[in-house]
């Protein structure tokens, strides 16, 4: 059985009980039932970018997404859940469809970019998503959910906040603009994300991770205000974005840092990147993250929440 080290980006996770290759739309639809119906220990995994899988997954069924098609209909776009964002995302600017070439480089699936409104360089997926053809766990159907119904928020939606099931389609509705100057964002874009290990590369260890390990904390006005002077702040609405990147580091963990003995260290070019050095342990990987949220707490107050979904740890 292929171990979910092999099935994901930081390369950690022990074997599962099950693996279910899902190559249609009706196969994602059974399997995901199938698996939903006989344990709650289950996994719908699209390119594993996102995701940080136990040691221990011998109780776990995992569904692998591979279901592929983009279709235009009019002025938009039904692209299945397992087709690759990256792949996609060149496909939109050879077509001159706008809205996504600054999302280049991130790794994952179409069928996942709803789940944490995928975003990067001032771009959010939200922005073209018109609906999600999705399977509800609770109703056993598949329904069709327009943008407004997903609550897409910074790196949130109503799927992350409990609403369960499977993305199977999605429906993008784009802007149009000259083909070339979209490759040319895309590339400017992805020379940014190498330089930072952001773009996946098998030889560079600083790339074995899930990208970003913690969310930028959103904080009330008069927090922020007791913050010091140079801790960079964006305004959202009537709240204050932190960076917990600069927190990290004023916390005093510095990039490259690990955990005496252990396989699992920050990136040495991204403070928010957890990476795996080789051979760590979904273990490691979790100690590290818990050593960082309790130093920056300890020094701001303030808890990172992770952004990777944390398979099989309590
Ligand atoms: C190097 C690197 C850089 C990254 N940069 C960024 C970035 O700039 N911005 C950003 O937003 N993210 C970034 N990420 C995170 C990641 O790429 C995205 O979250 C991506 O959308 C995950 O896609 P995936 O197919 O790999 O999902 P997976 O990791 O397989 O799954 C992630 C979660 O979504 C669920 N899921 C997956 N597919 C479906 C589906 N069809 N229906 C229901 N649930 C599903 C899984 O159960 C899991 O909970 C980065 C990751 C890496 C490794």
């Amino acid at each position: 059985m292929t171990a979910l080290a092999k099935l994901t980006t930081i390369r950690v996770g022990g074997e599962p009980k099950q693996l279910y290759f899902a190559d249609t739309k009706d196969e994602l639809i059974q399997f995901s039932k199938k698996v939903w119906q006989e344990s709650e220990n289950y996994l719908i995994l699209g390119c594993g970018s996102n995701v940080v899988a136990c040691d221990d997954m011998s109780s776990y069924q995992v569904v692998l997404i591979e279901t592929k098609g983009i279709e235009v209909i009019g002025n938009r776009v039904k692209v299945q859940a397992g087709e690759i964002w990256g792949s996609f995302v060149d496909t939109a600017n050879a077509n001159g469809w706008a809205g996504i070439e600054s999302l280049a480089g991130i790794p994952g699936t179409v069928g996942a970019s709803p789940i944490q409104n995928i975003g990067a360089y001032g771009q959010e997926v939200s922005s073209v998503i018109r609906s999600v053809e999705f399977l509800d766990q609770e109703l056993g159907e598949v329904i069709v959910l327009d943008n407004e119904f997903c609550e897409f928020g910074y790196r949130d939606s109503v799927f992350k906040r409990g609403r369960k099931g499977v993305v199977l389609t999605v429906e993008f509705e784009f802007g149009q603009a000259d083909p070339e100057q979209l490759k040319a964002k895309s590339e400017e874009v992805i020379a940014q994300r190498r330089a930072k290990g952001m773009v996946l590369d098998r030889a560079d260890h600083d790339t074995w991770s899930c990208g970003s390990f913690f969310m930028n904390p959103v904080v009330s006005e008069s927090f922020a205000r007791t913050l010091p002077l140079d801790a960079p702040q964006w305004e959202v609405a009537d709240q204050v974005k932190l960076s917990a990147a600069w927190l990290i580091e004023q916390a005093g963990i510095p990039k490259g840092f690990s955990l005496p003995g252990s396989n699992a260290s920050i990136s040495s070019k991204h403070a928010l990147a957890i990476t795996n050095r080789g051979g760590a342990t979904a273990t490691e990987v979790v100690e590290l993250a818990r050593y960082i949220q309790e130093t920056v707490a300890n020094r701001f107050g303030i808890t990172l929440v992770p952004e990777p979904n944390l398979v099989g740890f309590n």
